[in-house]
């Protein structure tokens, strides 16, 4: 799969594609992803990307030309690729868009800045307007980064294991549990007892109660619908 992320603020992202899954990812080839300049698709002498708005009012809007050039320009050759608006007024960035995404062969991923982007880039150019939660950024590359980051590890193979992502915190409908490592105390807290006896099946029933448990205290509307919970799940949460 590729990415193409279109920014003015290309540097940006120097230090997310040099390290970690993302930089093991790109060189296995398991992903590209190519960062643009959006200037490059200016043709005028200052480069400009952006400009007042109409109906008066404070700061500045990105330009639709340029974004419409670069995204037509970079998915020509493409029959369906998801042309993704990073914008705090589009629909929850979460797992379930995550995996979606996972399925695509092309993302383009578009930054906003200022005040945000010329309103027909969402109506006529995106395939869909992303939102990484009920905040607003400055810009939309640290939600890029977001987003490539929960998309990439879902890939086929990315991952060491093949069951790492499978249950892990929402892909399961619920949290994932509690993890813990070397010292088996520290400052007089101990790792559960149920960890250390190296019993598979009674970790397993260790980790389920205390995912359900966690997920109940952090994130109860995960678990509202009761089809969700089976008769193992209600028992281990008495
Ligand atoms: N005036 C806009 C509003 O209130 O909805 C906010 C613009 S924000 C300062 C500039 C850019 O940051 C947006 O165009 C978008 O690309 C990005 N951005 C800000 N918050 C975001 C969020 N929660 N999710 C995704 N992108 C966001």
């Amino acid at each position: 799969m590729r990415f193409d992320v279109l920014t003015i603020f290309p540097t940006f992202f120097d230090g997310f594609l040099a390290h970690g899954i993302v930089r093991r990812a790109r060189e296995r080839r398991q992903v590209d992803v190519a960062v643009h300049d959006l200037r490059d698709w200016t043709y005028d002498r200052h480069r400009i990307v952006d400009d007042r708005p109409y109906g008066g009012e404070d700061g500045m809007v990105l330009k639709p030309e340029p974004i419409f050039r670069a995204v037509e320009a970079l998915t020509h050759h493409q029959p369906n690729p998801s042309i993704v608006l990073l914008t705090p007024q589009g629909r929850r960035f979460d797992q379930a868009a995550a995996y979606r995404l996972s399925q695509s062969s092309q993302v383009v991923l578009i930054c906003g800045r200022y005040e945000g982007v010329d309103e027909r880039v969402a109506q006529y150019l995106a395939t869909e307007e992303l939102s990484i939660g009920d905040y607003v950024l400055s810009g939309g590359e640290p939600a890029a980064m977001v987003v490539m980051d929960a998309v990439i590890r879902l890939r086929p193979d990315v991952l060491g294991s093949p069951t790492s992502a499978q249950h892990e915190s929402f892909q399961t409908g619920r949290l994932d549990y509690p993890v813990y490592t070397r010292p088996a105390r520290y400052r007089g807290h101990a790792v559960p007892a149920e960890l250390l006896t190296g019993n598979h099946a009674e970790v397993e029933l260790w980790r389920r109660r205390a995912a359900l448990r966690k997920t109940l205290c952090h994130r109860p509307d995960l678990l509202a619908d009761p089809t969700r919970l089976d008769d193992t799940d209600r028992r281990l949460l008495t």
